[in-house]
């Protein structure tokens, strides 16, 4: 298990398992969103084009976010695996991983899907207070999840590991790895 991606709505905790599971696998965690609040917070060319998508919940363009990618995943400490932690979010960014990952004869092993109701969420988000976490911002995200990244789901039925992604954070981790075991 060393090219995983963990998908699932916001707020269904993400951030936290990939990166527990990032130590565990040891390979890098990659979260585009954070990479992209970076560009934001740096004042970078690419922060100016893509910061009004994130303060509106609305996805970046592929163009972009797919530059993004492919440069991260040249760098060299992707070479043995990652963890990529909100890419891809629709099927053509699926597409484009695995154009990447077949040009070094590479595959993703494993999806991680973390299943959260939207109720639960939306409290969630609120209470985590995010720039971009106000409550319109948080259902349009919702509703771009429901829209353009659910069908990565069925993309991904050969190789998804679907857990309940509402406890402890540990018995979410334990999930997890039990729903890794039982796919090797
Ligand atoms: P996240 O931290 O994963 O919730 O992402 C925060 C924001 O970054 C999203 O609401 C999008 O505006 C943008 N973003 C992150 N990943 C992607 C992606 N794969 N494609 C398009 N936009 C993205």
């Amino acid at each position: 298990m060393r090219r995983v991606v963990i998908v699932g709505p916001p707020g269904a905790g993400k951030g936290t398992q990939a990166a527990t599971f990032s130590g565990k696998l040891g390979v890098p965690h990659i979260s585009t969103g954070e990479l992209f609040r970076q560009h934001v917070d740096e004042d970078t060319e690419l922060g100016h084009q893509v910061k009004g998508y994130l303060v509106a919940g609305l996805l970046v363009p592929d163009e972009l976010t797919n530059e993004l990618v492919r440069g991260r995943l040249s760098e060299p400490d992707t070479a043995h695996g990652f963890l990529l932690d909100g890419f891809p979010r629709n099927v053509d960014q699926a597409d484009l991983l695995k154009k990447i990952l077949a040009e070094t004869d590479a595959a993703l092993d494993a999806v991680i899907e973390l299943r959260v109701d939207e109720d639960i969420l939306v409290d969630r988000l609120l209470a985590r207070g995010r720039a971009d976490d106000t409550e319109d911002v948080i259902r349009n995200r919702q509703r771009v999840y429901r829209s353009e990244t659910t069908p990565l789901l069925d993309y991904y039925d050969d190789m998804l590991v679907s857990v309940n992604g509402v406890g402890e954070v540990d018995e979410v981790t334990d999930r997890v790895l039990a729903g890794l075991c039982d796919r090797k």
